[in-house]
């Protein structure tokens, strides 16, 4: 028998929210939503929403809540009920907005020490054309600064330059933490601590591998 589940992943910006979110909707078979992804698909696309996002985001700081939540909302409606959420809610309001309209399952947070995260998010470049991530520590594309699969050249997101990193950690530390409290308090929150996807992906694994067997235990309005 397999279930629905509406699931959130959190964690700070570097965490391996992406990588671990893989890693869950191919085993589980759930619908990927993250925001980070659809605010970078709109700046590709130049639409309004990207415009303005854009701004935001070269600096650091977070996309106003109007905005995501009208965004989020009208991808996740679209969606059945089985997906994925990551990179949303980042902040109580957003997260007040999500619980009017979605019920959740599970709320799971990646807890990755912060000097970790800071090498990790300035070794990280990407492939724009296709996305795709390597880390120049442990996960190194085969040639320099070039993608393994078309030969093109890596870059670095604007958001992982050093001073941009700072600003995110600190609007993390300010704005995202108390959504954590938020779900902490609702009974519906828990923590994964380690430095890498690897080390958390086997207690991700059994957690939600359990859930799906005794759905009633968690789930809020
Ligand atoms: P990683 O994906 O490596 O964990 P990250 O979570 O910081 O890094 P993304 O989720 O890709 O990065 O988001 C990139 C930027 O998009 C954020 O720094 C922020 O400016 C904006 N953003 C994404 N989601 C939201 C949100 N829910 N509310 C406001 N801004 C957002
Ligand atoms: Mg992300």
């Amino acid at each position: 028998m397999s279930r629905l589940i509406r699931a959130l992943i959190m964690g700070p910006p570097g965490s391996g929210k992406g990588t671990m979110s893989s890693r869950i909707v191919k085993e589980f078979k759930l619908n990927h939503l993250s925001s980070g992804d659809l605010l970078r698909s709109q700046i590709q696309r130049q639409t309004a929403v990207g415009v303005l996002a854009k701004q935001y985001i070269d600096k650091g700081s977070l996309v106003p809540d109007d905005v995501m939540v009208k965004l989020i909302t009208h991808e996740l409606n679209g969606l059945p009920p089985n997906w994925l959420l990551d990179g949303f809610p980042r902040t109580v309001s957003q997260a007040d907005s999500l619980s009017k309209n979605q019920t959740l399952d599970a709320v799971l947070n990646l807890d990755v020490p912060f000097d970790v995260i800071v090498q990790r998010l300035e070794w990280r470049w990407i492939h724009p054309g296709s996305d795709r991530v390597y880390n120049l520590d442990w996960n190194p594309p085969k040639v320099p600064f070039k993608d393994d699969v078309t030969g093109e050249d890596l870059i670095q997101r604007d958001d992982d330059k050093p001073e941009t990193v700072r600003a995110r950690l600190e609007a993390y530390e300010q704005l995202t933490k108390p959504v954590l409290e938020f779900y902490r308090s609702k009974g519906i929150l828990t923590e994964f601590h380690g430095t890498e996807t690897n080390q958390i992906w086997p207690h991700v694994n059994d957690f939600l591998s359990d859930l799906l067997q005794h759905p009633s235990k968690q789930s809020i309005e």
